[in-house]
């Protein structure tokens, strides 16, 4: 008997200040790239990465970058509509950006649920981890905390430069999509 094929389309955003390295992050997962110069394009932009995630099962995940609209610190609701999970992203050589995460958190949480009415699942990425940090001296090491009073499910230091820690972050919030089903 043929096996019966499971296929998922999951769209996830990936929001964050202007500079934290959005496009990178992307561009690092789906394309295996990174360049100094990325164009800041204006509106709204996705990648497609199809995931052979089991034998059975086909995860194609649409990633969604915002461009150019970081500086509004908001997005509109039709931009969050129908999301089943997100990154946010800071810059841990940036301080200033680690200050928005909780904006963009709210942002997120008021502006798409799942269909069960929870939050969707979301990730906090430190991107740069490659660089030297800044000012974050008193919050990283509080960081598992933070994630927990603000309803991350997890976070990573992560470099779209280097190449870390992106992998494992999308597979965690994949398995977490997975679940919240
Ligand atoms: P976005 O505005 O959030 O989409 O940020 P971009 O992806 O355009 O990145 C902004 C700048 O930061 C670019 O010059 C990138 O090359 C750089 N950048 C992004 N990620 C990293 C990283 O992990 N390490 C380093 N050193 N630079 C990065
Ligand atoms: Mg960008």
């Amino acid at each position: 008997m043929e096996k019966k094929q499971k296929e998922y389309l999951f769209k996830v955003l990936v929001i964050g200040d202007l500079g934290v390295g959005k496009t990178s992050i992307i561009k690092r997962y789906v394309h295996q790239i990174f360049s100094q110069h990325y164009r800041a394009t204006i509106g709204v932009d996705f990648a497609l990465k199809v995931l052979h995630w089991e034998e059975d099962t086909i995860i194609r995940l649409q990633l969604w970058d915002i461009a150019g609209q970081e500086r509004f610190g908001n997005m509109t609701r039709v931009y969050y509509r129908e999301a089943v999970g997100a990154f946010i992203v800071f810059d841990v050589s940036r301080a200033s950006t680690f200050e928005a995460v909780s904006k963009w958190k709210n942002d997120l949480d008021s502006k798409v649920r799942l269909q069960n009415g929870n939050p969707v699942p979301a990730i906090l990425l430190a991107n740069k981890c490659d660089q030297t940090k800044e000012g974050l001296s008193n919050t990283l090491p509080k960081m598992d905390q933070y994630c927990k009073e603000n309803g991350f499910i997890a976070w990573f230091e992560t470099s779209a430069k280097d190449n870390i820690h992106i992998e494992e972050s999308a597979r965690v919030l994949v398995e977490n999509i997975l679940n919240a089903e």
